[in-house]
């Protein structure tokens, strides 16, 4: 999970280590892994308390798939499921996927994602943002794609409208 102010940063990509747990984050700046933000309760990136901690039986969690195709399209949802959106990347552009616009209160951006590279041509690849929701309510989510060199904007956008019931 992010908070806000976090969620508005460019993601930089490789590893990190957790301060809780000592396992791999999902980026050099993140103080926590995934599952001790879960857990815990904590934005992945500066650690402020963004929920309450879970209960140790609630460990896992529904998740939704979405991938290019779905651009357009709709997500429904419980409260406290995961929103997992996989889209193509192409290295050579610098272009990656990144958060643009949503309801704030209604979904929590959990996780940027890593480029993860095609085995067979690693210029291309795929990245999976992570979205969690958080109250009961329908609000349109838009991503967009930003330039790793220069943050200039690329042509291409992503949106799907959540309903959480
Ligand atoms: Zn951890
Ligand atoms: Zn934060």
């Amino acid at each position: 999970m992010l908070c806000t102010t976090c969620a508005g940063y460019r993601i930089r990509s490789g590893r990190g280590q957790c301060q809780g747990c000592a396992n791999n984050t999902n980026s050099p700046s993140y103080r926590y892994c995934d599952q001790c933000s879960l857990i815990k309760g904590l934005c992945l990136s500066c650690g402020v308390q963004l929920g309450p901690p879970l209960a140790p039986n609630q460990k896992t969690r529904r998740m939704v798939k979405k991938s290019d195709p779905d651009n357009g399209g709709r997500a429904y949802l419980g409260v406290g499921e995961d929103l997992h959106i996989t889209l193509d990347e192409d290295q050579s552009t610098g272009l990656y996927w990144t958060g643009k616009s949503w309801n704030q209160a209604l979904v929590l951006w959990v996780d940027g994602g890593v480029f993860v590279p095609d085995p067979s041509n690693n210029q291309f690849g795929a990245r999976t943002l992570i979205f969690r929701a958080n109250r009961k309510g329908r609000t349109k989510l838009e991503l967009r794609q930003v330039n790793q060199w220069n943050g200039a904007a690329g042509s291409q956008s992503w949106s799907i409208t959540i309903m959480i019931k």
